[in-house]
């Protein structure tokens, strides 16, 4: 035999080898639209909690506006929405979904152009803009107003951003993991005031009648589920569909009274 003629058929019986490797190394099923999921009969949810009432908990259950919508995306798919609890940091720079620990992220996460770049987003669900939380009467109302004091943020966050952009130099910027942690702080006076998304802290406000929102920063935010940058088209179009559907059904309306009964309804609706 000649080397040449060996050479190929070496090269010949490496292909289905090849083949083998690249099928195990991605350890995803597709579902009957084309859909691809990490774990079979499953739509794995990657969030952040607590981030009430987009996703907390309630007698031992995962709940909240974004859970309600992605129950409509999964039932459209025929599987069941399993949760996975995960730092802001590691959604929003796209890592969760494009590492394969989840197949979807619902986190009342804004969409932007940066992390467009990392993720793909689905159409907007819901409308947001930043806001201020402090204690009832205490008077801060601008950034300008917060000279001197200090102001809490939420890591990964847009609020966090909008802050580092927007501050005057002289605030001290206190950085928190989560909202929990961010609203207690403003509530119990470690921090003069905390800097999040409208929707949570009018819903924390609700709860902490001693707290308020003094102002809102006209920010012009939408939120988005996403999924890992150019690996998951079927799975954002199903998504896409079944938003499409419940804004235009009344399913969009109903989940949204259930969460925001006294907000105005978003104009995408209907
Ligand atoms: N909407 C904000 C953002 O996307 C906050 C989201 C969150 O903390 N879950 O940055």
């Amino acid at each position: 035999m000649d080397t040449r003629f060996v050479k190929t058929l070496a090269a010949v019986a490496l292909v289905p080898l090849l083949l083998v490797s690249c099928a195990a190394n991605d350890d995803s099923t597709a579902l009957e639209g084309g859909e691809k999921v990490v774990a079979e009969g499953k739509l794995t949810v990657c969030t952040h909690l607590p981030y009430e009432p987009f996703q907390y908990q309630e007698d031992g259950q995962i709940v909240g506006f974004d859970v309600d919508m992605v129950d409509l995306v999964a039932k459209e798919l025929g599987v069941e929405q399993t949760i996975v609890n995960t730092p802001f940091e590691t959604i929003e720079t796209g890592q969760a979904m494009s590492t394969g620990k989840c197949d979807l992220a619902a986190a009342g996460m804004t969409i932007t152009e940066e992390r467009s770049r990392v993720m793909d987003f689905s159409d907007p669900y819901f409308n947001a803009t930043q806001a201020l939380l402090v204690q009832k009467g205490a008077g801060y109302d601008s950034l300008e107003s917060l000279s001197g004091k200090t102001l809490g943020v939420q890591t990964g966050t847009t609020g966090q951003e909008y802050a580092e952009e927007n501050a005057p130099a002289d605030v001290e910027l206190k950085v928190f993991e989560d909202l929990a942690l961010l609203s207690g702080a403003v509530k119990t006076g470690s921090v003069d005031a905390g800097i999040n998304d409208n929707g949570v802290l009018y819903d924390y406000v609700e709860q902490n009648p001693d707290t308020e929102v003094s102002i809102e920063f006209d920010t012009g935010e939408q939120y988005g589920f996403a999924v890992a940058k150019d690996q998951n088209d079927a799975l954002l179009d199903t998504t896409n569909q079944v938003l499409d559907q419940a804004k235009q059904d009344g399913t969009y309306e109903k989940l949204f009274r259930k969460y925001f009964p006294d907000a105005e309804l978003p104009g995408f609706v209907g």
